[in-house]
């Protein structure tokens, strides 16, 4: 049985990058940036007013001061006259700036009377002038390994790109397994329950940017299962539920090896989802997630997000861990690493008391995993406990 930190860095090892493709920036949201982005002109590309008021060559200015007002520069419309030391242009937000400004007097800060204006008496000490370049100078980079958040489309299109280079999103092949599954919606017969864990797998993996190929539920056998696999060309990835066990049921790693799997690990040694199994099937990576549904859920967080990340390019792949307040007692951890269900709160961490694999409802109200270490001592209230929030 191999550490959780093992199996994550074999698991990232089979995990291959994916191309990238060449798409519009209107469907770049939540992609990854493949290739680094530089800035061909400055931004703004001139000095702008950051006020509505009134551009002066001086940038001395005191109450009382006359200027006569020449001109007018608005956004996209450009003054292109000379303003001297007595002369003022009426001016706009967004507006190039006229050559040799060094102020805008904001408009509250003005008498007007036909073409002239009169400084009152208190006056505003910026100079409301945005120098070209000082949002970004041509050069400036947004590097690849992004996951492109709203701000970052408007980044990118402010450089005049309407193309951006994202990586693909990798196919995940999900194959449930077991005789007594059937999908939601229909009706159980005897013995049977829903096949839940490929429908919460596949929001987790599609939140995270990849795309599922919910196969249809597989049996107990090894013709079926062989069969599953077939369908699986052309995947990134393959994920099975359950049937990694050693029952006699449990036929997935059989017929994985039957199929040529090159097995990289088998069991790992954690709660929840200890029979974990990872390889390869030709050059497709393969993991075996445990069926209950608590475990597969855990896995697919620790593990498979970490792989779409690494396949997508992000700079940044393994769960990130936090540490607060544990608000209730913990016994003695075993010898499996644990991560526990909890519920994250302004005051800390508190562990829910059933952490049965099976639970759905304890993990569709925990919005954190407790981390407890190999061994690791009873824990008090009070205490400080790490956590991955999911
Ligand atoms: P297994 O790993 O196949 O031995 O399954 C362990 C437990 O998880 C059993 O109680 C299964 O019925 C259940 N299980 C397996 N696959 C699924 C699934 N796709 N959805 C919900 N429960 C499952
Ligand atoms: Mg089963």
């Amino acid at each position: 049985m191999i550490s959780v930190e093992e199996a994550l860095s074999r698991l990232l090892s089979l995990a291959a990058p994916m191309e990238s493709e060449n798409i519009p920036l209107r469907g770049s949201s939540e992609r990854v940036l493949a290739k680094d982005i530089i800035a061909t002109t400055d931004q703004p590309p001139f000095a702008t007013s950051a006020m509505d008021g009134y551009a002066v060559a001086i940038s001395k200015v005191v109450p009382g001061n006359r200027f006569t007002v020449i001109g007018e520069a608005a956004a996209g419309h450009v003054f292109t006259g000379e303003l001297g030391d007595n002369n003022a242009v009426r001016i706009f937000t967004g507006a190039p700036v006229p050559d040799g400004t060094k102020r805008i007097i904001i408009q509250e800060d003005v008498d007007r009377s036909d073409n002239e204006i009169i400084l009152r008496n208190k006056l505003d000490k910026s100079n409301y002038v945005r120098p070209a370049g000082g949002d970004f100078q041509a050069g400036h980079k947004v590097y690849s390994g992004k996951k492109l958040k709203p701000a970052d489309i408007a980044l990118l299109a402010s450089m005049n790109n309407a193309y951006v280079e994202v990586s693909k999103r990798p196919i995940i092949a999900l194959i449930s397994t077991g005789d007594e599954l059937v999908s939601p919606g229909e009706p159980l017969g005897e013995g049977q329950i829903v096949a839940s864990n490929a429908y919460g797998l596949t929001a987790l993996f599609e939140n995270n940017g990849a795309i599922v190929r919910l196969l249809p539920i597989t049996q107990d056998n090894i013709t079926s299962l062989k069969a599953a696999f077939e369908l699986c060309k052309g995947a990134n990835l393959i994920v099975t539920i359950g049937g990694a066990s050693v029952g006699e049921h449990d036929l997935v790693y059989e017929a994985a090896i039957d199929k040529g799997l090159k097995q990289s690990f088998y069991k790992v040694s954690m709660r929840p989802g200890k029979p974990l199994m990872a390889g390869r099937l030709g050059n497709i990576p393969v993991v075996g997630l445990p069926g209950n549904p608590v475990s597969a859920i855990v896995c697919g967080h620790l593990f498979i997000v970490p792989m779409i990340k690494s396949m997508l390019g992000l700079s940044s792949v393994l769960p990130k861990t936090f540490e607060t307040v544990l608000l209730n007692d913990l016994a003695e951890n075993g010898k499996r690493k644990h991560y526990c269900r909890a519920t994250l709160s302004a005051e800390g961490l508190y562990v829910a008391e059933r952490q049965d694999s099976s639970l759905l409802t304890i993990l569709s109200a925990a919005n954190a995993l407790a981390i407890r270490e190999p061994n690791a001592p009873p824990a008090r209230k009070g205490d400080k406990i790490m956590y991955i929030p999911i």
